[in-house]
């Protein structure tokens, strides 16, 4: 409170919301927010002043309340830096798209689009229809489904398939991946019976045909993407399991997780099995996502044999968990550009960030550790680091990718994290071993980069 008798300090003049509403400073957000939400806002700012001891103007408690409603109009879901060296960061949305995906859900959102109509007959078309054929191409399959992501596409091919029934697994794959998607739950879910085969290390082809039975609807294998078992250990391959279940008449379903669409030994990465291959190898069915290394938006797809995914899309869950016209969009611009792999690198921001070159990645942190010193002041140590970057969203936990980027040292860490997160276009990095690590291999655009970290407000 402000002292008031002792002359030091004399009483503090707080302006009327009226008053307030009338300075010129008010102007632009009477404009842009409303006389509503503008007196609302004024409302609180003086409130503020005077709980604080502290006297203002007009001007003060206008552009107060101005800041606020900025403030306040922030989208929630607005862009960062993803400087965490996870490429696809659950948490941060997964794969960025590539602009040709971007136009497509941009054009599809202002326009009416042949969602389901089909214009050579002008006849009611399906919306699978868009990316059926191009789907059979790049995996080789006898048909497609989409849906809205792989636990979707697991969940569905469960139901549609097991309901009623059992489904086979090998207890080393019975996985959990991030947000509650478990197995056995899964499975619950989809009204199969679980059969756990073999242990968490080592299952034999005996112990899938040992299980076999009347009530037997599936065999399943799981792609442990999230995880390794080492040492003692003892798969059976998908290719023998969909023996196994041929043998007696049943259909084998892989999920594959990330999957995807090329070989990534090219690329640097370790084998990560194609979804062409999966089919190669006799599965029925194969699921795998959008979002992951296939680098489009978050969908989850169902390819395999005809008469299976007949029977899946008349299933009335397939209508509960179609994909929109947008995701639709983005997702057949995605597909083309596996068109031309030459390209891919260039076009798609996940393979183009997977495969930068570790010198360009060095050159970005060079370029930028004296700015950001510079912003950052005497209290922080900003030194250029090499460090490693990872694929994320559980696709090929054991790889690394060498990266560069920087590790700030100084005090309070904590807070200097949390003011990077306040800024316009908040920064992500990681914190670890005492450091704040920014790494740079997902940061493009510098000049915008380093424009936005000038405004940093330090603790
Ligand atoms: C990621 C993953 C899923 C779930 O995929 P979403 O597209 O995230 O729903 C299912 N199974 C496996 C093996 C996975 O890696």
């Amino acid at each position: 409170m402000a002292p008031e008798d002792t002359g030091i300090s004399p009483r503090r003049r707080l302006p009327s919301v009226d008053e307030a509403l009338k300075a010129p400073e008010a102007s632009a957000a009477l404009a842009k927010h409303g006389r509503t939400a503008l007196v609302d806002a004024l409302r609180a700012s003086i409130a503020e002043f005077r709980a604080r001891g502290e006297g203002a103007s007009a001007a003060d408690a206008a552009n107060a309340a101005s800041a606020l409603l900025d403030k306040a109009d922030r989208l929630r879901l607005r862009a960062v830096y993803n400087l965490t060296g996870t490429v696809l960061h659950t948490n941060l949305g997964r794969a960025l798209l590539a602009e040709a995906a971007i136009d497509a859900a941009a054009n599809a959102m202002r326009s009416a689009v042949a969602l389901e109509y089909d214009l050579t007959t002008g006849k009611r078309g399906e919306r699978d229809d868009i990316v059926r054929e191009l789907l059979c191409n790049l995996t080789g399959a006898e048909d497609a489904t989409v849906v809205n992501n792989n636990a979707a596409a697991v969940l569905l091919c469960l139901n549609a398939i097991g309901a009623g029934k059992e489904t086979i697994v090998s207890r080393g794959e019975l996985i959990e991946i991030g947000g509650a998607f478990r197995m056995p739950d899964i499975m619950a879910r989809a009204g199969t019976t679980l059969v756990e085969i073999g242990t968490t290390n080592r299952t034999h082809a005996k112990d899938y045909a040992g299980a076999i039975g009347e009530r037997t609807a599936l065999l399943m294998k799981v792609h442990t993407s999230n995880y390794r078992i080492q040492g003692f250990v003892k798969e059976v391959s998908p290719r023998d399991v969909a023996e196994i279940a041929h043998a007696r008449g049943l259909p084998m379903l892989n999920d594959l997780g990330s999957g995807t669409l090329i070989d990534l030994d090219g690329y640097g990465l370790a084998h990560e099995p194609t979804v062409a291959e999966a089919v190669a190898e006799g599965a029925d069915l194969v699921t795998f996502s959008g979002d992951k290394l296939l680098g489009g938006p978050q969908t989850g797809f169902i390819v395999g044999k005809k008469a299976l995914i007949e029977k899946i899309n008349r299933n009335p869950m397939k209508r509960a968990l179609r994909v929109d016209k947008i995701r639709l969009a983005a997702l057949e611009a995605t597909l083309r550009l596996y068109l031309n792999p030459e390209k891919l690198a260039e076009r798609l921001p996940t393979m183009r960030l997977i495969a930068r070159p570790l010198a360009e990645i060095e050159a970005v942190a060079g370029r930028i550790a004296g700015p950001i010193g510079n912003v950052l002041g005497p209290r922080f140590a900003v030194t250029p680091i090499t460090c490693e970057s990872q694929v994320g969203s559980g696709a090929m936990p054991l790889s690394v990718l060498k990266s560069a980027g920087m590790a700030i040292k100084g005090r309070p860490l904590d807070a200097l994290a949390a003011a990077l997160r306040e800024l316009p276009v908040p920064v992500i990095g990681r914190l670890e071993d005492g450091a704040l690590v920014l790494d740079c291999r997902c940061l493009e655009d510098e000049p915008a980069f380093l424009s936005n970290f000038a405004k940093l407000a330090l603790p």
